[in-house]
């Protein structure tokens, strides 16, 4: 039986993963030159631009989640992660402090800084500590676990239950707010966007202080590359520069797919793993969009989604003295005529490999909105001297930034590189520009689509966008519950 994979993200090559290893013949045709989606990397100057991984979660032994990387090459075999003592080191006028993935240890500094926050600071290391058993559930999907299963499940977050229904509810400001001291409150809003709900942060610290949450060794290129390896070692096939164009369907089957280059191929089941915006708006016709899809699509202030300005800096020297991601206040500056008084900063001290003898790398990123993508797209669309321009623009004056807060930077950085919210929807189709799925606001539900298609029998779906918030996990898993899928269907038992 031969399953075709439309995409060679993460999802892509997952599904292709699972897919052989269940005996299936597969073909994954991707629209680039080149596998891995977003999580991808390209050189630039002698350095290597990493465009996605700065954590990636399930990289604890116990967790659901390792076992699937495990099994899609990612971990396992000494394959190493980088685990880092500070989440995010945070510098502004009113002092610096650090998001320490130890609770306790943050616990102790967040109570020097403002002892006064006693209570808030209690309750927000208790709810990181409830967390750190929140985990995504990676074995199968949720219609095929038995009831058995089920209870065991919610019975490992039973203890969470109540403090995840407050935190669901609650705006990223709300819980900021808690804190008097304004340190605290900039450290808790300076990672993620203001529209996230509370619990999405906690998820995110329970994560790395329950050690499942670090950075594999080699980035994204250790990502895409492995699974890649994994897929064509198990006799997996895979075609390049092949842009689907749509789904042929004849009486409730896919019977094809055809490619802009004119080409169709035929399957038993197809496996739509490029952005879901691609499938829905563009392979499939519109009769196929769900009631999940259609509300997620249209509603975008329910269901808002992210991106961001991306500037990749060379540094002739040293940067052992910053923290593997900063978020940094500073003298405003503008995007797209917007004013920005801030930008987080990774550094790639980790990785000497990323850059040449005696230099080092370093990431600006900086929050871009809907609103900038669209006004990015018509730059790039209508006006690409402006869209040039503006790019080199911010990436002068994010230069200008690390130099006045960094002295000893000071004629010392080169910009190699800059990614706008676009280049992610030219690369990959990504809808919006967005590179994680929508945001889980306080005023949506979080649900998951269920991976089918309507009035389709034959086509599943994998991607990121299936699972809110998204990221890696929920690409790598949504690949993996696609072939469980057709398994069910097939009638064959998925090992
Ligand atoms: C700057 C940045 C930082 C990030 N940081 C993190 C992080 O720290 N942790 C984390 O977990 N996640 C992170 N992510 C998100 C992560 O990269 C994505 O969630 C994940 O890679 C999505 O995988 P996917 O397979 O669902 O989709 P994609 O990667 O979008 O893959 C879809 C594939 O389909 C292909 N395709 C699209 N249309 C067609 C077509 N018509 N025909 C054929 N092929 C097609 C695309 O070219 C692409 O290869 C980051 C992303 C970026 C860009």
């Amino acid at each position: 039986m031969k399953i075709v994979i439309i995409g060679a993200g993460v999802s892509g090559l997952a599904a292709g993963i699972y897919a052989r290893r269940q005996g299936f013949d597969c073909e994954i045709y991707e629209q680039h030159s080149i596998a891995g989606g977003e999580c991808t990397y390209w050189k630039r100057q002698g350095y290597t631009i990493d465009n996605c991984v700065h954590w990636m979660t399930g990289t604890n032994p116990s967790s659901e989640l390792y076992g699937v990387w495990e099994e899609v090459g990612v971990l396992g075999n000494d394959k190493e992660v980088i685990q880092n003592e500070s989440f995010l080191h945070v510098e502004c006028p009113e002092g610096q402090m650090d998001l320490w993935e130890d609770e306790e240890r943050l616990r102790q500094d967040m109570l020097a800084i403002s002892p006064e926050d006693k209570d808030a600071i209690e309750e927000f290391v208790l709810a990181i500590r409830l967390y750190k058993d929140f985990e995504l559930p990676a074995k199968k999907p949720m219609e095929q676990m038995s009831l058995l299963e089920i209870f065991r499940m919610l019975r490992r977050f039973r203890k969470l239950g109540k403090v995840h229904g407050k935190y669901a509810l609650m705006p990223m400001p709300t819980l900021a707010d808690k804190f008097k001291h304004p340190l605290l409150k900039k450290a808790i809003l300076a990672y993620m966007p203001d529209f996230y709900n509370a619990s999405s942060f906690f998820y995110v610290l329970g994560t790395f202080d329950s050690g499942n949450g670090a950075l594999p060794k080699g980035g994204s290129a250790a990502i895409s590359d492995n699974m890649l390896k994994t897929y064509l070692d198990l006799g997996g096939k895979i075609f390049y520069r092949k842009k689907a164009s749509r789904f042929n369907i004849e009486k409730k089957r896919a019977v094809s797919v055809s490619f802009e280059d004119g080409t169709t191929v035929g399957a038993d089941y197809f496996v739509a793993a490029c952005d879901a915006s691609v499938t829905f708006h563009k392979l499939l016709p519109e009769s196929h969009l769900d009631k999940y899809f259609r509300t997620h699509f249209s509603l975008r202030k329910l269901y808002p989604t992210y991106s961001s300005f991306n500037v990749y800096i060379g540094v002739d020297g040293d940067t052992s003295f910053l923290t593997d991601t900063t978020w940094l206040e500073c003298e405003p500056y503008f995007t797209l005529g917007k004013q920005q008084d801030s930008f987080l900063l990774k550094s790639y001290a980790t990785e000497p490999g990323f850059s040449p003898e005696g230099k080092n790398l370093l990431q600006v990123l900086i929050k871009q909105y809907e609103p900038d993508f669209e006004q990015w797209r018509d730059l790039y669309l209508n006006h690409r001297e402006s869209y040039r321009e503006e790019k080199r623009h911010i990436a002068e004056s994010v230069v200008k930034r690390l130099e006045e807060h960094y002295p000893q930077l000071k004629g010392k950085l080169t910009v190699v590189e800059t990614v706008s919210p676009y280049s992610f929807h030219r690369f990959c189709g990504a809808y919006m520009g967005a590179y994680m799925s929508f945001i889980l606001t306080p005023y949506a539900r979080k649900k998951s689509h269920h991976g089918k298609v309507r009035k389709v029998k034959n086509i599943f779906l994998g991607g990121q966008w299936l699972q809110p918030p998204g990221g890696l996990p929920n690409a790598v898993v949504t690949g993996k519950f696609a072939i469980q899928r057709i398994c069910k269907k097939a009638g064959i038992k998925f090992v």
